[in-house]
């Protein structure tokens, strides 16, 4: 089938417009007309090649939401007219244990990312920032009819990647959370931190996003940027949620935690930093990390939200608009996540 979309075309171009071919629908198929994309720091990321393993013409966006236009003769969950979702994986072995286990995101093979990887039929896999998406029906998202879909796009991808650590961790009632960096990912991450009874404090570089940090949940809010704040803070968390997208100081974050703490890392800065061993051993302190979730955990998360009437805080743009938008996500210039109108494309 035929799809217009958004591709850069080089690491150093613009997105423009790229039409494409889509398979046909198959038996364990659902095809989707896209209505809403989010716009996450990973398609900048991927787009400009900074971590390597860009393939070109690259079609971005992960964060998908539309109308099941087509299903295949095996699909009974979805049908034609309703709302589904996609997120940032359309397939994996699906015999590796963490497959098996419904952690299909740390599939031993690697999963085949929705962009910018190698289909089971040999073609490069396109994003979101097109008409319309084919997918597997075990990789495709039921999407609660009572939220406003443009907001529930983004929960695909920075929904998830928040609310799976803090289940893993299981972070709650009890303990004082610091998310680092109020983007896309860290206000997911603060409304999940808070319905799930953590007491969370914001630390941002931007002094003028505190009173949105306390709207969205927290109680309270560092400056990153201010040495005073952070030595007034020394030792006091439980858990850090880090969302950061750039290259950025962890010594002086771990630091922040009390003995036992735990820093999580969710963001990927195209460099690497170091840690001094004191940060860990003064106070027996570890660090993680963690990638999305799987389909069961997505779909789990989708209906906590439908529930808890969760969803993103958007702007929506124009597909025109994107590298505008990609502009203002490298000033830390949104609030809190773009989202494409597909009907622009
Ligand atoms: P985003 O909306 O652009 O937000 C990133 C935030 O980081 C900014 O709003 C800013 O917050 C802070 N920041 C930016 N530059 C900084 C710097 N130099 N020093 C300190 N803080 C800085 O990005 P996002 O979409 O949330 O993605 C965040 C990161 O997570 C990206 O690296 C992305 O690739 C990664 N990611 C990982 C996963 C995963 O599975 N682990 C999934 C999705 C995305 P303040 O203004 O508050 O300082
Ligand atoms: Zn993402
Ligand atoms: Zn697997």
């Amino acid at each position: 089938m035929d799809v217009k979309g958004y591709a850069a075309k080089s690491a150093s171009s613009l997105l423009e417009p790229f039409d494409f071919k889509r398979r046909e629908v198959g038996p364990d198929d659902v095809q989707i007309e896209i209505l809403w994309s989010g716009v996450c720091h990973s398609d900048i990321h991927s787009a400009r090649n900074e971590w390597g393993g860009a393939v070109y013409p690259l079609v971005p966006g992960h964060e998908i939401v539309g109308r099941v236009t087509r299903v295949g003769k095996n699909v009974k969950a979805f049908k034609e007219g309703h709302f589904a979702g996609v997120g940032c994986f359309v397939d994996s072995c699906r015999t590796c244990l963490s497959c098996e286990q419904g952690e299909e995101n740390y599939c031993d093979r690697g999963f085949t990312a929705t962009y910018n990887s190698v289909d089971k039929d040999g073609k490069t896999t396109y994003g979101g920032y097109s008409t319309a998406i084919v997918v597997d029906q075990k990789y495709t998202l039921h999407v609660p009819q009572n939220l406003d879909l443009k907001a529930v796009a983004p929960l695909l991808c920075a929904g998830i990647t928040t609310y799976s650590p803090l289940r893993h961790w299981k972070v709650g009632k009890g303990h004082r959370l610091g998310v680092v960096g109020l983007g896309g990912l860290g206000h997911m991450a603060v409304k999940f931190g808070a319905a799930f009874g953590a007491q969370v404090t914001v630390l941002s570089t931007s002094r003028s996003k505190e009173a949105d940090a306390r709207r969205l949940g927290a109680t309270d809010f560092i400056v990153t940027k201010e040495q005073k704040e952070l030595t007034e803070a020394a030792g006091s968390f439980d858990f850090l949620l880090n969302t950061v997208s750039a290259p950025h100081d962890l010594n002086g974050l771990m630091n922040l935690l009390k003995r036992d703490g735990t820093m999580i890392i969710v963001g990927v800065p195209p460099d690497s930093t170091q840690i001094h061993a004191f940060n860990f051993i003064m106070k027996r302190r570890s660090l993680g990390g963690s990638l999305i979730g799987g389909i069961r955990e997505t779909q789990e998360m989708l209906n906590y939200c439908g529930e808890n009437d969760i969803v993103s805080d958007v702007e929506t743009i124009a597909m025109k608009d994107i590298n505008t938008a990609y502009e203002r996500m490298l000033r830390a210039d949104v609030r809190y996540r773009f989202v494409i109108d597909a009907a622009t494309i």
